[in-house]
């Protein structure tokens, strides 16, 4: 068969190309997708696809975009790629300030690393080197909240939902952390005292012990798509400087504006001691990711035992791929962004709402640009996911739930398109696996 043919594709990735999260004897079924564009994916068989999930929340501005394109020629022009091991440049240094300048005080410092999980790698071993320079040696386990998602590397995966995570396949190799009940009270629920009760007293026994606290601000993501009340993160703000414990917040699936402010732990007016930020950071463009921590955090580590800070990846702060963030977040802030999301979270709760009177439908919510419909059961990705792609849609659910954040550019006409095509897609029903 030709390897230059769609059908070679097909057949050679069926053979010999594993996919994220799936079976090499059983794959689920994949597209090709021969060119991206605006919010469009366009097929190898001509058709075109709304992207209402911005390639896992990363395509703010859409696809192809000329503003990223021609910041990354340029980019490619002067180096694509030097090592950052004694050598600095104008992308690292402008992302840096342009980060520093968005997120909240007293976060100061940056740490440039390729992925998400590795951004929560790095968040920790700061969390851990910043007590052992303070000569608190015992402080190295972490607490975190049920539901939550923070990436597939080992302590990643540690802090992920211990039922709905992969714990049970890889215990032993996993360290173990503290698991707080999940915040019950949703983001505009009234606040209920109880929803503190689990933290507070797992902190109160085992501060001594824990290095931090690692949480999702807000939106708890693939660990089901939940929100929750911004008191919540207020009192875990608290209770960490109560018990000298730092707090990590894991901004990497909510930052950039995606709950309508540019980082979700804006909604509770706290700011954390480490955040990770990934994802849309380039806008979709390529992978990069960062951790930002404050002069506390530094300067503990700088000046105690043994004063580095110990990790340094090979592509750290990548000249493209800080070039074309600069880029992103500069088209972001040069447009009236706060507005625009408004009018997607408004769009989307109109579209939406028709979901609830439907059969399996437990919830829909909307906050910002996501959207969730959750459904009273699994859905089955191989079913679902082709009856999306008929109605011209990308969308890709996971456990329970159907979601869509689409690109910021969406038009009032294809964010009809998206939630019509989930609405109509759960009246039709039988979304479960057999
Ligand atoms: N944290 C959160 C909240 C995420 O949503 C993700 C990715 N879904 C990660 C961490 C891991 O990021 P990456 O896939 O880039 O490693």
């Amino acid at each position: 068969m030709d390897p230059k043919s769609i059908d070679g594709l097909l057949v050679f990735d069926r053979e010999h190309i594993w996919h994220p999260y799936t079976s090499m004897s059983n794959p689920l079924p994949v597209f090709p997708v021969v060119s991206a564009s605006g919010v469009r994916l366009v097929l190898a068989d001509g058709r075109s696809l709304i992207d209402g999930v911005s390639s896992w929340w990363t395509a703010i501005h859409g696809y192809n975009h000329p503003v990223l394109n021609k910041a990354a020629r340029k980019q490619i022009r002067a180096m694509s790629h030097v090592m950052f091991g004694g050598v600095t440049h104008h992308p690292a240094r402008d992302l840096a300030s342009l980060l520093l300048d968005l997120a909240p005080a007293p976060l100061d410092k940056v740490f440039f690393c390729d992925s998400g999980s590795v951004s929560v790698e790095v968040a920790v071993k700061m969390a851990i080197q910043y007590w052992y320079a303070r000569g608190e040696k015992n402080k190295k386990r972490l607490i975190t909240i049920r539901s939550g998602y923070h990436g597939d590397t080992f302590l990643a995966m540690s802090l992920c939902d211990p039922l709905e995570g992969m714990h049970h396949i890889f215990r032993g190799a996993l360290p173990d952390q503290f698991f707080a009940e999940a915040p019950k009270c949703a983001f505009n629920d009234p606040w209920d005292e109880r929803d503190m009760e689990s933290f507070e007293g797992i902190i109160r026994k085992n501060h001594r012990s824990i290095a931090a606290a690692v949480l999702e601000p807000i939106v708890q993501g693939a660990g089901g798509m939940r929100f929750y009340a911004p008191e919540y993160l207020r009192r875990v703000r608290e209770l960490c400087d109560r018990y000298g414990v730092l707090l990590i917040l894991d901004e990497i699936a909510t930052g950039f504006g995606k709950t309508g402010t540019m980082f979700a732990c804006e909604h509770a007016g706290i700011s954390p001691d480490i955040m990770c930020l990934g994802k849309a950071v380039t806008g979709g463009f390529m992978s990069l990711a960062a951790t930002l921590t404050t002069e506390r955090v530094s300067g503990a580590i700088s000046n105690g035992d043994p004063g580095v800070f110990m990790h340094g990846p090979t592509f750290m702060a990548n000249p493209l791929a800080c070039a074309v963030a600069v880029a992103s977040t500069r088209l972001l802030l040069s447009m009236p962004w706060r507005d625009n999301i408004r009018r997607i979270e408004k769009q989307l709760t109109a579209g939406l709402s028709p979901c609830r009177g439907l059969a399996h439908v437990a919830d829909v919510r909307v906050l910002g640009a996501i959207g969730v419909v959750e459904l009273d059961r699994p859905v089955d990705v191989a079913k679902t996911v082709p009856r999306f792609v008929e109605r011209g849609v990308w969308l890709r659910p996971f456990g329970n739930v159907i979601y869509t954040i689409p690109p910021y550019i969406i038009s009032e006409r294809d964010l009809a398109r998206v939630t019509g095509a989930i609405h109509d897609v759960v009246r039709e029903g039988d979304l479960a696996g057999v």
